[in-house]
């Protein structure tokens, strides 16, 4: 068995993080959601404790305070954070811990977390990614217009991430994602006891 690594997926909004995340989860039992803290008020169907932890700035305060936090980041007006403890329980593990998080997110984590896998999820062009914000239907007119512009930010960014997907079809960008975390798998720093593993198996790693 390979240790557990955390997996962060980021992209600007409208990118389909969220949709691709989702079907991907449906696909593997071998990857846990980490439900993320935030101050933003639920959208219709959203659920507390599935889709995100809905809190106010003053429970926000106290847990940042409290130093319940990997990261957090204000992201179009709001906060959000990734519940430490949940991440490092499921790690230990040996969980695949999947992040939906922003840029400055995955950079707190890049920072503290050398052992992280960063995945950029790239709309299949930009007037695309206007199209499915607008067609969420879920935004004011204002907060299509800062998340549009912050997605353009977002973009100096794909640099920092070791591979970028595009989301032109929901199959085939879930497909890519499996095909980085097969290989992340067989990463030789990610085996427990490789060495007596190999004796074991006589020289086969398989799972
Ligand atoms: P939304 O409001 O559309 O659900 O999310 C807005 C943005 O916040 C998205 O880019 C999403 O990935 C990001 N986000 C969600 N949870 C977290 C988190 O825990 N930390 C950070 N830094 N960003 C998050």
């Amino acid at each position: 068995m390979s240790k557990g690594f955390l997996l962060v997926l980021s992209g600007p909004s409208g990118s389909g993080k969220g949709t691709v995340g989702k079907a991907l989860m449906e696909k593997r039992s071998d990857i846990m959601f980490s439900v993320s803290v935030t101050t933003r008020k639920p959208r219709a169907g959203e659920e507390n404790g599935k889709n995100y932890y809905f809190v106010s700035e003053k429970v926000f305060e106290e847990m940042v305070k409290d130093n319940k936090f990997l990261e957090y980041a204000l992201v179009h007006n709001n906060y959000y954070g990734t519940p430490k403890d949940f991440v490092y329980e499921q790690i230990e593990k040996g969980e695949i811990v999947l992040l939906e998080i922003d840029v400055q997110g995955a950079l707190q984590i890049k920072r503290n977390c050398k052992d992280a896998v960063f995945i950029f999820l790239l709309p299949p062009t930009m007037d695309e990614l206007k199209n499915r914000i607008v067609k969420r239907g879920t935004e004011s007119e204002e907060d299509i217009n800062t998340r549009f512009e912050n997605a353009f930010k977002e973009l100096d960014f794909v640099g920092e991430y070791d591979f970028f997907v595009v989301n032109d079809k929901i199959e085939k960008a879930v497909e890519d994602i499996e095909a980085i975390i097969h290989a992340e798998k067989l990463r030789v720093k990610r085996q427990k006891d490789i060495k007596q593993k190999i004796i074991s198996l006589g020289g086969i790693i398989h799972e």
